[in-house]
């Protein structure tokens, strides 16, 4: 049986055309753009700037608005703790959602920590911010509010463009972390009203360890690493100039060909979303059922453990991902812990059940094929899960008493 990715949110593969345009970079052309006085290093520069253009062509945003960065964690922080500190004197209080990524959450502990207040805004069932709810949250010294574009662990689209109004009207910066929808769904950083967003490479077909912070003209941001005068003051240090020339055409690729990919990705989509509906019972998907990103099929399933059911698709040479990977690594737990995910607690999944969630993220790449040779294993690894659970048989005895 060949092997099977749908786990495309973690990371996706990098597109060959990608990796022929960086390899350059690595060897005959290995300036620092720094040192633009010579040809190698203008040649750098040059790179560098066609990328910096390339990756505002996929959210239309202006090239010098592209600040890069080593990935989307480093863009949330530079976000997050940037404009915060930027912004003090008007106040120092900031919105952000409940199912905000780690890189989110865990940047504004700190800023908690000197004397900075935080209002976090709760998720529906579906795992919708109400825009209304951020409304309510605004006070006179708010200065940021924080909302992501889709959520990686039950694919919700959020409703950013109102978000970005209010946030607008009320004066304050919004900010959105776009890691897991840019190349994948259309944005516009004009429309959405958004003065910063996160993009991440790796997560469209492009290199890990590259990644940017669109920062709206105007908008001002302490710089949170120092040492010299890179991206505009914003980020000091060496550019990864191979990474950044692969952003940039990870980024152009995608702007092009994203219609495409979404076209072929939602049909899979509603093959493999059908077919587990149909086949394995107790199934319940999370996230909402239409606004959510192309390819992405995520549920939970009664009485069967999702660490369990992820490992029994390894074997069967499925890789996909739990709601739970990701949340055994929170701040201040052991690694090793098994605990519910905070976005699946947040849209109410009961905390016991929490660890059984699994996420399917499909890619370019994958075929009908692959969709129907997971679904030709899933029943069986869930039967076979549930004949090892004590609760399942406890149903089971419960049900043929007819309780
Ligand atoms: N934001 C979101 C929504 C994510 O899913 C992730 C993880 N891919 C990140 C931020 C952090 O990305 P990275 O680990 O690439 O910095």
């Amino acid at each position: 049986m060949a092997n099977i990715f749908f786990d495309h949110i973690s990371t996706t593969p990098i597109d060959p055309r990608v990796l022929e345009a960086m390899m350059p970079y690595f060897t005959e052309r290995y300036g620092n753009p720094s040192s633009h006085i010579h040809d190698q290093g203008q040649q750098a520069l040059k790179a560098i700037d066609a990328a910096r253009a390339e990756v505002a062509g996929l959210v239309n945003a202006k090239p010098e608005a592209i600040v890069f960065t080593s990935g989307a964690t480093e863009a949330n922080n530079l976000a997050i703790k940037g404009a915060a500190e930027a912004w003090s004197k008007k106040g120092k209080h900031l919105v952000a959602s409940e199912v905000e990524h780690f890189s989110v959450l865990n940047a504004l502990l700190p800023l908690r920590n000197r004397g900075y207040e935080v209002t976090t805004v709760k998720a529906d069932s579906d795992g919708k911010v109400d825009p209304d709810d951020v409304r309510k949250a605004i006070r006179t010294d708010t200065v940021l509010v924080s909302v992501m574009h889709a959520n990686s662990e039950i694919g919700t689209i959020e409703p950013i463009e109102e978000i970005g109004r209010i946030a607008r009207e009320r004066e304050v910066l919004f900010h959105t972390d776009a890691t897991a929808s840019a190349g994948h769904v259309p944005l516009d950083v004009t429309v959405a009203g958004a003065d910063l967003v996160t993009l991440s490479a790796h997560n469209f077909y492009g290199p890990k360890g590259t990644g940017a912070l669109v920062v709206r003209e105007g908008v001002g941001l302490e710089s949170q690493i120092d040492g010299g005068f890179q991206e505009m003051g914003y980020r000091a240090g060496t550019e990864n100039v191979p990474g950044i020339v692969g952003m940039g055409r990870a980024a152009k690729i995608a702007t092009e060909e994203m219609g495409e990919w979404s076209f072929r990705l939602r049909r899979l989509e509603k093959r493999l979303r059908d077919g587990v509906a149909s086949s394995v019972e107790h199934l319940h998907f999370t996230g909402h059922p239409t606004d959510r990103l192309p390819g992405h099929v995520s549920f939970w399933v009664e009485y069967a453990e999702g660490e369990s059911l992820l490992l029994f698709l390894a074997l069967h040479g499925v890789m996909a991902a739990s709601g739970s990977a990701c949340s055994s690594n929170l701040k201040g737990r052991d690694e090793d812990d098994l605990v519910a995910s905070h976005v699946l607690r947040a849209i109410g999944v009961p905390s016991d059940i929490c660890t059984g969630s699994i996420t399917f993220s499909m890619g370019k790449e994958n075929t009908e094929q692959d969709v129907d040779q997971v679904l030709s294993v899933l029943p069986g690894i869930v039967r076979r899960l549930w004949e090892m659970s004590p609760t399942y048989l406890d149903y089971q005895k419960k049900v043929l008493r007819g309780g």
